[in-house]
């Protein structure tokens, strides 16, 4: 038997571009907390393919990939207690979302706010693998049988979906698919720096790169949006809550209470605010950069953790892909 009495946890990231902190906050916390934790067995994965979903740089693939596994490991990913390894490297994860499309409608995935999200971002990007995104990253999940999904809120209608596909394959078929839940963090919603959404790679402007340097993430910050600094209520959504939660999050929630008090009194100087908080973030970041930097030059270390990743990772993919080819009828 293959699955020894650990619960597993399964998570990954988009090669499309440097990780920011919301990435950090909202999934790479929960990584760290769990591969910790001896009572789950960990895989993690560059998830190159889900990188193809929407329009991307074929000539800088490798590259951006190569990033994420660095960040990873800066990050504290700990290669002895997590299996860290690239997706498109186990083809299983292509096999098995395939068969596990066979009990997903094509209603359903129009109807998720993530596909039309993405649509209203690229008009011209309507594409199957767009579509197929939730049933790819239900495949990725359900291979390693995981339990625990480290990642932020965004992703709890795929968690649905990843859900239901379970219990469609385990009644249709008979598989012992596990319901996949997210593993939450108090991070798990990083706005945007723009006032607007979530921080995301995908918009400019929008994130702090878990690789800027203080300069950087102070000019980042000054053009986050405030307002007159004062008021009768501090608002609870927008750009200023937005900012308290970046500094509950880097400086304690005793400093956002000082700033709440500010604004119903004297004010809030949103130029020392922003200050403070680039501070903290950066320090938060800089032991993360050094260790980055000193990785930059270990190449071979850093291939030889996603050889033996991906090793492990293959006899569980390829135990689950045989299992469901069987029960589906082809063996
Ligand atoms: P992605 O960048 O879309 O590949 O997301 C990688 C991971 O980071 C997923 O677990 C996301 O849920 C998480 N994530 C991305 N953006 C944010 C954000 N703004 N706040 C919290 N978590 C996020």
């Amino acid at each position: 038997m293959l699955k020894n009495n650990k619960k597993r946890v399964l998570s990954g990231m988009r090669a499309t571009g440097r990780l920011h902190i919301g990435n950090y906050l909202g999934a790479i916390k929960g990584m760290i907390e769990l591969q910790e934790n001896k009572q789950y067995e960990v895989f993690y994965m560059i998830a190159d393919v889900h990188t193809i979903t929407t329009p991307y740089d074929k000539d800088s693939l490798v590259q951006k990939r190569e990033n994420v596994i660095l960040d990873y490991l800066a990050a504290g990913l700990n290669p002895s207690k997590a299996s860290i390894f690239i997706q498109s490297e186990i083809s299983e994860h292509v096999e098995l979302s395939y068969y596990l499309s066979s009990v997903v409608t094509v209603a359903r995935m129009l109807h998720l706010p993530t596909y039309k999200d993405k649509i209203k971002q690229y008009p011209e990007n309507a594409t199957m693998a767009l579509l197929n995104y939730p049933v790819l990253m239900a495949s990725d999940i359900l291979l390693y049988k995981a339990d625990q999904v480290p990642v932020g809120i965004d992703q709890e209608p795929h968690l649905e979906v990843a859900r239901e596909i379970a219990r469609k394959m385990n009644d249709y078929y008979g598989t012992d698919f596990p319901e996949p839940t997210r593993f939450a963090t108090k991070g798990g919603y990083i706005p945007s720096l723009l006032g607007e959404g979530k921080m995301s790679k995908t918009v400019e402007g929008s994130y702090i790169n878990l690789t800027d340097n203080l300069d950087t993430i102070l000019n980042k910050l000054a053009k986050a949006p405030t307002d007159s600094g004062k008021g009768f209520g501090v608002p609870n959504s927008g750009p200023v809550a937005n900012l308290l939660q970046l500094v509950s999050l880097f400086e304690g929630d005793e400093k956002k209470k000082y700033y709440e008090q500010e604004y119903l009194s004297l004010g809030i100087k949103y130029t020392e605010l922003k200050h403070d908080l680039a501070t903290a973030i950066y320090l938060a970041l800089e032991p993360i950069q050094d260790k980055r930097k000193d990785l930059e030059s270990k190449k071979n270390y850093v291939q030889s953790v996603v050889e033996e990743g991906a090793r492990k990772a293959r006899i569980i993919a390829g135990h689950t892909v045989f299992e469901v080819k069987e029960k589906m009828g082809f063996i």
